[in-house]
């Protein structure tokens, strides 16, 4: 007897649709057009003419329970029962009914949280995952959120920017940290130091030869046990050695430091895609407030508002003026380690026939 077929296993997203304020999912694909009636709000306008209203409030993503729930009940008293959560950590409610706008703006404010983040604003810093769900981070992540974010809560909540303003932070340099206008993203300075006694207990060695993206990582016995060892003169302090074998340890409290990357757009709306650029490095990472890498966003963020033209993306502002300018009007100093020519690279790239996965 032919076996009944199993159904699958549902482990991806649940189906969006089921959780979409209805006036949403009816009109799904058939918007005419949006607006920005004011800071923190969108109306969007379909073509049968149903509107819907969203409020934008800003949280730095990784939320304890009771701050959920109490974002949950407001949107059930003061909302339509109606969130989701955009790509930068924003939760936005739903509404069809204009009337409920500025009543869910002030149950919002009342209770400690921030509307903002739409058309010309500092976006939510978007960040990776930290402490909580990697295993590799050279500093937290919503910490970071948290205190620049607290120093830029007017420019959040105003249309200031010359245009939006995407800012990232990523806790390794290797992994998901993402593009934006500005970045900030952890930067090992010295090569992993080896616990020798923990590596043939610890670490698959081959895995770990493999990872390493210049060929850096020899297998060596050490003390009459197998072990790996370092070309520090090869090695780029990337940190991929660290998270299959712990006992590279390269996180470090004085040498891990903070880098800010600039110029990165996803988008080709008006232009290509950009990649980001290095433009300070070796900043202290400073917790629980991060005072340095603030400062130096915060200088970034004046100079862009001040020189920028309206609607020109960071990367656009620094194409117009060119990039000794960008450094002399931030006053952010350029040196030889700014610059990347690729002429070390037969020597420190890819030199190995390892596949990786
Ligand atoms: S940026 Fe790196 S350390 Fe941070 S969550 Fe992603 S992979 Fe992990
Ligand atoms: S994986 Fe990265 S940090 Fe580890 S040895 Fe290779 S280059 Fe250095």
């Amino acid at each position: 007897m032919a076996q009944e077929m199993r159904s699958p296993i549902e482990s991806g997203c649940p189906d969006a649709f089921q959780y979409m304020h209805p006036v949403m999912r009816k009109n799904y694909g058939q918007w005419a057009y949006h607006e920005d009636p004011q800071p923190g709000v969108l109306l969007h306008v379909s073509k049968n003419g149903d509107k819907i209203w969203t409020v934008r409030a800003g949280t730095q993503r990784i939320l304890d329970v009771f701050t959920l729930r109490k974002l949950c009940d407001i949107g059930d008293e003061y909302g339509e029962g109606y969130i989701h959560f955009t790509i930068r950590s924003n939760i936005e409610y739903q509404v069809a009914d204009e009337a409920k706008v500025e009543p869910l703006i002030k149950a919002l404010t009342d209770a400690g949280f921030v509307v903002g983040g739409t058309r010309n604003s500092v976006a939510m810093l978007s960040h990776t995952q930290g402490w909580l769900h990697c295993d590799i981070p050279g500093t937290d992540a919503s910490g970071v959120v948290k205190s620049m974010m607290d120093e830029l809560i007017g420019e959040f909540k105003e249309w200031n920017m010359p245009n939006r303003v995407h800012m990232t932070t990523s806790c390794c340099q290797i992994n998901c940290g993402g593009q934006g206008d500005i970045a900030i993203n952890v930067q090992h300075t010295k090569p992993p130091k080896i616990n020798h006694d923990l590596v043939s207990n610890v670490c698959e060695r081959p895995s770990v030869v493999a990872r390493c993206p210049v060929a850096a990582i020899r297998p060596a016995l050490v003390n009459g046990k197998p072990s790996l060892e370092v070309d520090e003169k090869k090695c780029i302090c990337c940190g991929a050695c660290f998270p299959p074998c712990p006992p590279m340890q390269i996180n470090d409290a004085e040498h891990s430091k903070l880098a800010i990357w600039v110029g990165g757009n996803h988008s080709n709306a008006r232009g290509k895609p950009t990649f980001q650029k290095l433009v300070a490095s070796g900043i202290p990472n400073n917790p629980p407030r991060w005072p340095e890498a603030t400062a130096v966003v915060k200088k970034i963020l004046k100079t862009y508002k001040e020189d920028a033209k309206d609607w020109e993306r960071m990367n656009d502002w620094i194409e117009r003026i060119g990039w000794p300018r960008f450094f002399e009007k931030t006053g952010l100093p350029f040196t030889k380690y700014h610059i990347d020519n690729w002429r070390g690279a037969r020597a420190s790239l890819n030199a190995s026939t390892h596949i990786r996965f």
